[in-house]
């Protein structure tokens, strides 16, 4: 009988003797498994399920760096502690559907600590999500991007899930103005054809905004988002 042949799988992947065995059985933690068929008498190698998790950990921690949500991981909604009723309406709606949301309130009251726990729930579950502060993104934009798109603003423009901090904060010039625009015009038309949602935070509400930013853009965010005032005491430094 012919010996069959099986693939080494030691160099695949280096895995510390430390590490425990594998779960899901595969050989020396390799990562792999290998499979015989009768056009693979050689023997192919199948990832294994810690693969397929691991891989997918490679993509959410990339996601994660590009997201800003990097250094705030620890925002999640296990550890959004409301001290004040709205503050409880908003971690209930947020935690329990993927939608559009607009939250405002005063400073301190963990707005963007809820936005962030959107995206990392919506990361942890295979959707594509980033949090990008309004007026980082417009300094970027206007030192780097004006010729062309920049990734940041790509990304924003298709990524399934956008949060976008601090809105209202930018200043206020026909350039920003435009390029707001075309981002949440692009975001409105996104989440009325059902392919995404954005949540949105700011310090004033819609009608504060209005005097200060192009109606059309506040006509979008208002058709598009359901918004929650999240009020309370400040509890920054706490
Ligand atoms: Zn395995």
């Amino acid at each position: 009988m012919d010996q069959i042949q099986v693939l080494d799988l030691k160099g695949l992947r280096i895995s510390p003797n430390t590490e425990p065995d594998c779960p899901h059985g595969c050989e020396n933690n390799s990562g792999y498994r290998v499979e015989i068929t009768a056009e693979h008498p050689q023997g192919l190698a199948i990832p294994c399920q810690c693969e397929l998790e691991r891989r997918q950990q490679v993509k959410f921690e990339k996601l994660l760096k590009l997201s800003e949500v990097g250094q705030d991981r620890h925002m999640t909604f296990e550890k959004y502690k409301p001290r004040h009723l709205t503050q409880e309406k908003a971690l209930d709606t947020l935690s329990s559907v993927h939608g559009s949301y607009f939250l405002f309130g005063p400073w301190g009251t963990g707005k963007t600590h809820l936005a962030t726990a959107s995206v990392i729930r919506a990361l942890h579950e295979g959707i594509q999500g980033v949090r990008i502060s309004v007026p980082s993104l417009l300094q970027r934009m206007r030192q780097f991007g004006v010729s062309e798109p920049l990734e940041i603003e790509m990304l924003a423009q298709r990524i399934p899930y956008l949060v976008l901090d601090d809105f209202g904060k930018q200043k206020i010039t026909d350039w920003n103005e435009e390029r707001l625009f075309e981002l949440i015009d692009k975001r409105y038309s996104m989440w009325r054809a059902g392919k995404g949602h954005t949540t949105i935070t700011a310090n004033n509400d819609f009608d504060v905004l209005i005097g200060r930013v192009d109606g059309a853009i506040i006509d979008r965010i208002s058709g598009m988002c359901e918004p929650f005032f999240v009020d309370g005491e400040s509890g920054r430094g706490r």
